[in-house]
């Protein structure tokens, strides 16, 4: 993706205060990797329920604030809905986000299962076994995060609708 600054993303929260964006911790942002990157995705250290998503969607910066559910899920596997990457269930957790404008002022929120660490990026990198390399990694990869970008896009409609 193209870089975000720290301006970009304060800016781009579509369901939060323009309080709260400022005072968003924001990571490392000139140690991302930003062509291995669908979205920048981040958890608050002081505040470990909350977590934070920004990329490009139509050529505009756009954020959510999310917040994680208190528990988590046990045994067994999961399945992120963003990168559809199946992992020990314990690695996902349910986020929520509060819709975007009027609805959200009611206290609509939206909520999916997502990489617990907000990493999808990273793990849709991680190379399939050899005998799963059709055509290659390089078109795997490829595949693998326009898929991320639509259903990335897919949940942020859901935030954005009737706003
Ligand atoms: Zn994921």
């Amino acid at each position: 993706m193209k870089p975000l600054t720290d301006t970009d993303i304060r800016d781009s929260l579509v369901n939060a205060s323009s309080a709260e964006a400022a005072k968003m911790p924001l990571p490392g942002l000139h140690e991302v990797v930003w062509q291995e990157r669908e979205y920048l995705g981040w958890r608050d250290p002081g505040s470990p329920q909350r977590g934070y998503i920004a990329y490009w969607r139509d050529g505009r910066p756009v954020g959510l604030v999310l917040r994680a559910a208190e528990t988590r899920l046990r045994g067994g596997s999961a399945i992120c809905s963003l990168c559809n990457t199946p992992q020990p269930a314990g690695q996902v957790t349910m986020f929520t986000a509060q819709r975007a404008g009027r609805a959200g002022e009611r206290g609509d929120s939206v909520g999916t299962y997502i990489c617990a660490d907000l990493a999808c990026s990273l793990l849709i990198r991680i190379a399939p076994p050899q005998y799963e390399m059709q055509p290659s990694p390089d078109v795997v990869v490829a595949t693998r995060a326009s898929r991320l970008v639509e259903r990335i896009d897919n949940f942020v409609s859901r935030v954005l609708e009737d706003a």
